[in-house]
């Protein structure tokens, strides 16, 4: 079963609710007359204050990397040139529903927000970037019917993991493949065709747009999560609405996966946490400092049967082959470490695995233009320190858990889109 939660009313406990984000179950696209009754779009005069507003609140980017919102907009807006502002709706980690649900759901809001970050920036130009189809409707027909304004262009990308990357969002739009280049410059500083460019995740906008209509509720807004919980295939999965700092076990509760025996963090970037995963928090620095990242926030729960060796090995043979194959460094090490961890899944560790996928995962982080190579290095340190034992175990024989039938094409880690 598939549910969303959290823009309900009032009903589940330690779920935000506000009035904009839903004030009854959405079903199907929002229409104007209803956004608008709710207080969107509404005028920003300078007495607003939006930008100080959201650096008060601490607005994080809601893509993966958890920037702060206001240094993104203050750079661009500072930068030499007439900004473009880019509403990124393509999500690459195949966990992860929450953008396509918000564009599918909520074209509006994510309007909106676009249409205030473009104020706050002084562009004069806006693309809604996706490669959702049914997405690309609702947007579409969002567009067709607000209040005239920004010029807003739909750019329709492939899905793949490294799509929504920020370089590779501007090369798409510019007309090239979505595909990574390396950094500097950054988006802020040459664009979509060299002009400074805020590319910014659909929900981080849909934030935008709720903190100016409901400036009282800021903080909260500023501090909530779209939280996409999954766990092994053919269980519940769900995605809700929580604010930082709520307990990973009260969520994994939620879809009946409490008894989990570890979590992946953050889609496929934030790494496998193993025993102690009921104490950690949803937040960015209590995750980093564990090790993990929240990423996304998408979360996926291990059943205590499963093998965090098959699993890993699983998802580092998805990023593998997600691979933009640009860089010769991830192409050789995403398919070492998938490799490895294949034959260790089958039985086949060797004496020296362990020793060798500690290295790489060492030595590979940061060497690749974009975080695909990170997260597959994350997933294996992150096993060999939360279950050290466990490739040693998979010499000569797959253990018990690994003998079963196991997909192993990231059908695993996919959630469907409520
Ligand atoms: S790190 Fe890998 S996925 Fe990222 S740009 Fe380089 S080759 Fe492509």
């Amino acid at each position: 079963m598939t549910g969303v939660y959290s823009l309900l009313p009032g009903g589940q406990p330690g779920l935000l609710v506000s009035p904009v984000f839903g004030a009854e179950p959405c079903h199907g696209a929002e229409d104007l007359a209803r956004y608008l009754a709710a207080g969107g779009y509404a005028p920003l005069s300078p007495l607003d204050r939006l930008a100080d507003r959201i650096a008060a609140v601490g607005l994080r980017g809601r893509g993966g990397a958890g920037f702060p919102t206001a240094v993104k907009l203050h750079a661009v807006r500072d930068a030499p040139g007439r900004p473009v502002v880019v509403a990124n709706g393509e999500e690459g980690e195949p966990g992860s529903v929450k953008d396509r649900w918000l564009l599918r759901h909520r074209p509006h809001l994510i309007l909106d927000g676009l249409r205030l970050t473009a104020a706050m920036t002084s562009a004069l130009r806006g693309v809604v970037y996706l490669s959702d189809a049914l997405a690309e409707q609702a947007v579409r027909r969002a567009l067709a019917e607000r209040p005239a304004g920004l010029p807003v262009d739909v750019v329709r990308t492939e899905h793949t993991y490294v799509a929504g990357e920020e370089t590779a969002v501007v090369r798409r739009i510019d007309g090239g493949p979505a595909l990574p280049t390396a950094k500097p410059p950054r988006a802020f500083e040459a664009g979509v065709g060299g002009a400074p460019t805020l590319v910014s995740n659909v929900e981080t906008l849909a934030r935008i747009a709720v903190i100016h209509a409901c400036p009282d509720a800021a903080a909260a807004v500023a501090g909530a999560h779209l939280v996409t919980l999954s766990g092994p295939a053919g269980a519940a999965a769900a995605l809700v609405e929580v604010p930082a700092g709520t307990h990973l076990k009260v969520l994994a509760d939620l879809v009946g996966h409490g008894r989990a025996a570890a979590v992946l963090l953050g889609g496929l970037f934030g790494g496998l946490y193993g025993a102690g995963w009921t104490d950690l928090r949803l937040d960015h620095d209590r995750l980093k400092a564990a090790g993990g990242a929240l990423g996304c926030g998408a979360l996926h729960f291990l059943h205590p049967e499963e093998c965090p060796v098959a699993v890993a090995a699983e998802a580092a043979a998805y990023l593998a082959a997600q691979s933009a194959r640009q860089c010769g460094v991830c192409v050789s090490g995403t398919g070492a470490l998938a490799r490895t961890l294949t034959a260790a899944a089958h039985g086949g560790a060797a004496h020296d695995t362990t020793d060798k996928l500690r290295r790489w995962s060492g030595q590979l982080p940061g060497r690749g233009a974009c975080g695909l190579l990170d997260a597959a290095a994350r997933i294996v340190a992150t096993l060999l320190a939360h279950f050290p034992d466990r490739i040693d175990a998979h010499r000569g024989a797959a253990c018990p858990a690994c003998d079963g039938e196991r997909p192993e094409d990231g059908r695993r880690f996919t959630v469907p889109v409520p």
